[in-house]
């Protein structure tokens, strides 16, 4: 990727998407395009072939899709399933028709079996049943890292894809019913201190574990396997380092300063058990997270600050 071809970041007003574009920025990258949804949208085949007949971008990054926490995800199947396999059809096949010199897919950590042995390799895909809160979203991934596969091998695309572990960071949805669970955590901490109550409600039993990268840090392996990969396999993006949605909880509650006590509501899903990524793989290519859990909640929450709690 020279500094000025043309890139196409799809989803760019989202929180990848728009990490993606701060680290090519400041990487000197010059020539980079982007739409937001109402300019182009991308489940819409024909919008998304005519834009990439006119614009010819060299190199994409698809990091477009509809994306959410444990609620959404179980509420939505249908939507999460369509939006996302017209999305990357779309773009996936105008990339090939219009001879794209290299495309990103980015994926999730939740396309694993549920029961993955830990920490979660690369080859563990497809090797047992999926966790059934967010199967319609998986289903949709694994589509789109298997298309990039079956595009390589067939028409010789480079289309590589990356599975990141939880994302958060700058740009995240802080919607208390449809977010994931860090910025729903950091908000209830933040309005809890704010209206001085006593109590902040955890969903589930606070057992779980995750895994998450603050999304500058996958933004950079992005730019990095952009530049890098050329191999089939999909490639695991994470710290490699997970904590219970308790530890999360005590993690969050000590950055903003809350005194109050943690409440835990069963009647909410756990979800999976425990979903650490391998990210040995990245690791050996030459790529490591720099952000750790901590840095990296206090760097959201000056931005939450600093948008003046726009967000919420
Ligand atoms: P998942 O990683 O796909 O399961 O999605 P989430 O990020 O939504 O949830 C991760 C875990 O955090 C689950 O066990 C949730 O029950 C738990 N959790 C605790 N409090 C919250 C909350 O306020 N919002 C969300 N989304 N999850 C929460």
């Amino acid at each position: 990727m020279l500094k000025d071809s043309k890139i196409f970041v799809a989803g760019s007003n989202g929180m990848v998407g728009s990490a993606i574009v701060r680290n090519l920025v400041k990487n000197g990258f010059k020539n980079i395009i982007t739409r937001s949804s109402k300019e182009l949208d991308l489940r819409n085949q024909q919008a998304v072939l005519s834009f990439f007949e006119i614009e010819k971008p060299e190199y994409v990054f698809l990091a477009a899709a509809k994306v959410g926490g444990i609620h959404a995800n179980n509420t939505y199947p249908a939507a999460f399933i369509y939006d996302n396999m017209m999305i990357q059809n779309n773009v996936i096949h105008a990339a090939h028709l219009t001879h794209v010199t290299k495309l990103l897919f980015l994926g999730s950590s939740c396309i694993y079996p549920k029961f993955a042995p830990q920490p979660i390799k690369e080859e563990y895909l497809l090797t047992g049943a999926l966790e059934p809160t967010n199967e319609a979203y998986a289903i949709a991934k694994i589509s789109g890292l298997k298309m990039c596969e079956f595009y390589k091998k067939q028409y010789g695309c480079n289309f590589i894809s990356a599975m990141p572990t939880n994302l958060y960071g700058i740009n995240d949805n802080f919607n208390l019913q449809n977010s994931h669970v860090l910025p729903a955590l950091l908000r209830k901490f933040i309005e809890a201190k704010q209206n001085n109550q006593h109590e902040v409600v955890v969903w589930g039993s606070g057992t779980p574990m995750r895994e998450f990268l603050f999304v500058d840090d996958l933004a950079e392996a992005c730019v990095f396997l952009m530049q890098s990969y050329n191999e089939t396999e999909t490639v695991n993006v994470g710290t490699g380092e997970d904590v219970t949605i308790k530890e999360l909880a005590e993690t969050i509650k000590d950055i903003v300063g809350f005194e109050g006590e943690l409440v835990f509501d069963s009647s909410k899903p756990d979800g999976t058990p425990r979903k650490l990524l391998d990210v040995s793989k990245i690791n050996h290519l030459g790529w490591k997270h720099k952000t750790s859990l901590k840095e990296g909640i206090e760097k959201t929450l000056q931005w939450v600050e600093e948008q003046h709690f726009e967000m919420f």
